[in-house]
């Protein structure tokens, strides 16, 4: 058992490069960093929300890895409650924003923090707030995994980010490449 640990250890630090159905990508966030950065966020909202009960929503299906590792982290009571919106295809915004979905819980009067894996344009967030803002929740706070600040065509609060990152393609950590590539410990760049 104990070399089997050993030898997968070691198999997965040489992992500096994956392919993901026809394309190559390259490691560019390693596991301790992306731990290091999702505990100083939950820290932060550990202290922010002290006494408010906040609800998260992660946003599936990019989100499922963070929010289960950040969720972890915070140390408040706090409730959880996935939904869902799609706009990505391939490696390029199709633009077209699908509806909320799955939006369980009653919002209204709760402090809600939306979990995302990663903000682009921000046209996804922009409107996934405009969406919530009309249940009449007491506040809304985005936490995003990851930001591309050059990419951003709206302007979306951002109130916790672990990570920003160059406009580039990446994979990994529950970010998707035409559905693959999401059970990754490390974050990787389209080469
Ligand atoms: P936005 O609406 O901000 O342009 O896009 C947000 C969504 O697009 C994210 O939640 C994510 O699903 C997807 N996305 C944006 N950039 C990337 C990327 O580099 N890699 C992957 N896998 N998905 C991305
Ligand atoms: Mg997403």
């Amino acid at each position: 058992m104990h070399r089997q640990r050993l030898s997968n250890d070691l198999f997965e630090s040489k992992m500096n490069k994956i392919q993901v159905k026809d394309k190559s990508f390259a490691i560019s966030i390693p596991a301790a960093k992306i731990h290091e950065q999702v505990c100083r966020v939950a820290a932060e909202i550990t202290r922010d929300f002290k006494d408010r009960e906040p609800l998260f929503l992660p946003v599936l299906n990019g989100a499922f890895i963070f929010a289960a590792d950040l969720l972890r982290e915070v140390q408040i009571p706090c409730e959880v409650s996935f939904v869902k919106l799609a706009s990505y295809q391939g490696t390029q915004t199709t633009g077209e924003i699908r509806e909320v979905i799955g939006l369980a819980h009653d919002i209204t009067g709760r402090d809600v923090i939306i979990v995302e894996d990663i903000i682009d344009s921000g046209l996804s967030m922009a409107h996934m707030i405009e969406t919530l803002e009309k249940h009449n929740p007491a506040s809304i706070s985005v936490c995003s995994l990851l930001v591309k600040p050059d990419a951003l065509r709206v302007k979306v609060p951002i109130h916790y980010c672990c990570l920003e990152i160059p406009n580039d393609f990446i994979v990994g950590y529950g970010l998707d490449y035409d559905g693959f590539g999401r059970n990754t410990k490390d974050i990787y760049t389209l080469c």
